[in-house]
């Protein structure tokens, strides 16, 4: 049997349940959200800046996120061993005032079960038949079991690993195995509600508090500055020595988790037919960003937004969305790539002139470097995006 409904759904990750939110938001016609059996996926901490929250807390779900997450009120980059301070970044009330929205740090499957619950509350429609073949043209998906179902716009959110891009593209991502990402789940007590950033040569640790009995620790490692056996031994072979408030969570690990690194542009061409990607299927970030699910809230505005202007036919906005997607993510994933090899700088005379100037910056200009910072944080997707 064929039915005709509106708006399909692959994949429930961030950016697919948003997107559904979304589109009911701006009543866009009927959603479908297709979704895979649960997995072993890694839970992770979440970064989420105000260029993303503001559009979540726009969809109604303030309160949610403000129960479920912690709202840091300040990053600090330090030096590893000494903990000197180098940059400071107010966040919190600062973050509301300046940007209209908070940054959050909310567990991956909190903020997916929040999602999930704002969509069945709105009757989002979830099924989990496995869809075994698209035909782009027409919009139709068909089941592994044969039957048939024919959208106008059929939305590719199943993540790095995306099967529908098959559709647009048969390149490969590129891993960047210059580059150590490893994620530990501790038992520490966080001290503060504050992200700290310590650096030494060659690697950096972001320390994140969770809550009263956990903090995450994300390691970035240049790997040719050790030899690396395990994740494990890797991290504690580059955080040998470091300040004691670090010290105490890698006495304190419970999960460790390593991450491949993708580095690649994002693809050229987002859709076909009534086929399109969203967030790491077409622009995966590498993990080190702290963007990745920030880009694929941004977009699925971007793309809820396309949609309901062309309403009845809404892959006709396919093009415009890509249109104005592509340099931003383009952009989001230069700032990455700078932001971590100035944290990963080796030699010792290029590390003191960069800590001269974040600490000059910092301390007697900070509105300059809050001033770099505003096109990614004060991105106002909801107001417009051109
Ligand atoms: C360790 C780590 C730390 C990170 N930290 C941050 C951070 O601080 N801030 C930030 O913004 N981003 C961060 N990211 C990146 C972020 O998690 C991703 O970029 C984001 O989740 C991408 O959203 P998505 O919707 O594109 O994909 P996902 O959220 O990965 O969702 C894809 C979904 O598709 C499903 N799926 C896959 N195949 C199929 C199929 N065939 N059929 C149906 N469903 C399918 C999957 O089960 C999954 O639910 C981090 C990532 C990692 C690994």
């Amino acid at each position: 049997m064929t039915l005709a409904t509106n708006v399909g759904v692959i994949g429930a990750g961030v950016g697919g349940l948003t997107l559904a939110l979304i589109c009911r938001h701006l009543g866009v016609g009927d959603v479908r959200i297709y979704r895979e059996a649960a997995g072993s996926d890694n839970d992770h901490l979440l970064e989420l800046s105000s260029n993303a929250t503001r559009i979540l807390h726009a969809i109604g779900l303030k309160d949610g996120l403000q129960e479920a997450a912690i709202e840091p009120q300040f990053s600090f980059t330090r030096t590893g061993q000494g903990g000197i301070l180098l940059t400071q970044r107010a966040l919190g009330a600062f973050s509301v005032a300046r940007y209209g929205a908070p940054t959050y740090l909310i567990l991956r499957s909190k903020l997916l079960e929040l999602l999930e619950l704002a969509c069945r509350g709105r009757d989002i429609e979830f099924t989990a038949d496995t869809v075994a073949e698209i035909a782009s043209e027409s919009g139709q998906l068909e089941f592994s079991d044969g039957r048939r179902v024919v959208h106008d716009a059929i939305v590719g959110c199943d993540g790095i690993h995306s099967k529908v891009r098959n559709l647009l593209s048969n390149a490969d991502w590129k891993i960047d195995s210059s580059v150590c990402v490893i994620s530990m789940r501790t038992t520490a007590a966080p001290t503060t509600h504050v992200i700290n950033i310590w650096s030494e040569p060659s690697r950096y640790c972001i320390q994140y508090p969770v809550s009263d009995n956990r903090t995450d620790l994300l390691v970035v490692i240049q790997p040719d500055a050790m030899s690396l056996s395990s994740a494990e031994d890797a991290v504690h072979t580059a955080l040998h020595n470091w300040h004691p408030r670090l010290q105490e969570c890698m006495e304190n690990v419970t999960d460790t988790c390593n991450h491949p690194v993708i580095n690649s542009e994002p693809l050229e061409y987002w859709y076909a037919g009534k086929v399109v990607l969203l967030g790491d299927a077409c622009h995966p970030l590498p993990v080190y960003s702290m963007q990745g699910a920030c880009a694929a809230i941004e977009d699925a505005w971007v793309l809820g937004t396309m949609m309901e202007r062309w309403e009845d036919t809404p892959a006709e906005g396919f093009s415009d969305y890509q249109r104005y997607r592509l340099p931003r993510v383009k952009k989001l994933r230069l700032q990455a790539i700078i932001a971590a090899a100035n944290l990963l700088m080796a030699q010792r005379s290029d590390i003191w002139r960069r800590n001269v100037k974040w600490a000059l910056t910092s301390r007697f200009l900070p509105e300059m470097s809050m001033e770099a910072l505003d096109w990614l944080y004060g991105y106002d997707c909801i107001k417009g995006f051109d």
